[in-house]
């Protein structure tokens, strides 16, 4: 049987409506936050959730909030159609595709500011991002009032802040954290991936060979970070078009770097290639 079209919204007072009526069916409701322009990796999210709830509801929304002012958010890919589909085929739902003013109308100004774990790693880098990230995940948390959340190991840091930002508020939401999604080489599944030229696609497999790099030195009995995050960064400065924002390797609860790797340990890189900014980070277990 042909899935059904996902309803597509745009008012926040629409999918309210749409929602306490799928509510009072007790249905347990499951939310994946999205900007859009799908991949599997956000396609591995909804169906999960899919398959663990009763009404699955898709954001898909390029929140300026998060961008920086020398970033990508006019270019950033904007493929609705494209993503209709891909959600029809997973059987979705409801969509709910705000315009930027219907989240952001004149005036606003409240903010949420996740401290500890939004300050190391992009924090640096992409000062204000988890600003902007906390600030229109609460306020889509609040719209859909989902009973669980699903977020991706890609962005690890994130979904850490948004574990902290659930707990520290004492939201009733389940977190669900899935693996990242991986193109045959290696590479993360990304929106950003379509920016790359063909050059630099080839050259984009660096983040995840690096990320291999650490788990090589680990398996080869090398505990030092600085030993390692030095093999790290010598896999990542032979692509001459590559700048590292930054090689890590951290506590995975704290994201405060360690000297050896004794535990579990996150390593994280963010290399640019050219324009294009791209993030990975790996789970390393002794
Ligand atoms: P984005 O549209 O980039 O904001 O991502 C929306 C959600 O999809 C976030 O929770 C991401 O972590 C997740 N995601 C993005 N890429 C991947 C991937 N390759 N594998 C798994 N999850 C992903």
């Amino acid at each position: 049987m042909a899935a059904r079209e996902p309803r597509l919204i745009r008012k926040i007072a629409e999918l309210r409506e749409a929602l306490t009526l799928i509510r009072r069916e007790r249905k347990r409701v499951g939310f994946v936050p999205t900007m859009g322009a799908l991949h599997e990796g956000h396609l591995s999210l909804v169906r999960a959730c899919k398959t663990e709830c009763d009404c699955t509801v898709v954001s898909i929304f390029v929140n300026p909030t998060q961008f920086g002012p020398q970033e990508d958010f006019e270019r950033y890919p904007r493929t609705l159609d494209r993503d209709l589909a891909g959600l029809r085929s997973c059987g979705v739902e409801l969509v709910f595709a705000p315009e930027a003013r219907e989240m952001y109308p004149p005036g606003f100004d409240t903010w949420v500011e996740v401290k500890g774990v939004s300050e190391p790693l992009e924090g640096v880098c992409r000062p204000g991002h988890f600003r902007g990230v906390a600030t229109v995940v609460l306020k889509l948390f609040n719209i859909v009032q989902p009973d669980v959340a699903y977020f991706g190991q890609k962005d690890y840091q994130q979904a850490l802040v948004i574990e902290k930002m659930i707990r520290d508020l004492d939201l009733p939401i389940i977190l669900r954290v899935l693996p990242t999604v991986r193109e045959s080489d290696g590479l993360a599944m990304s929106s950003r991936n379509s920016y790359l030229d063909p050059e630099s696609r080839k050259q984009a497999t660096v983040l995840w060979r690096s990320l291999c790099r650490a788990a090589e030195c680990l398996r080869n009995g090398e505990r030092r970070a600085d030993v390692i995050l030095r093999e790290m960064r010598q896999v990542i400065d032979a692509i001459p078009n590559a700048r590292t924002d930054y090689v890590a390797l951290v506590n995975p609860e704290t994201l405060q770097p360690v000297d050896a790797i004794t535990g579990k340990t996150l390593a994280a890189v963010a290399v640019r290639l050219g324009k294009t900014r791209l993030i990975d980070n790996l789970l390393l277990e002794p």
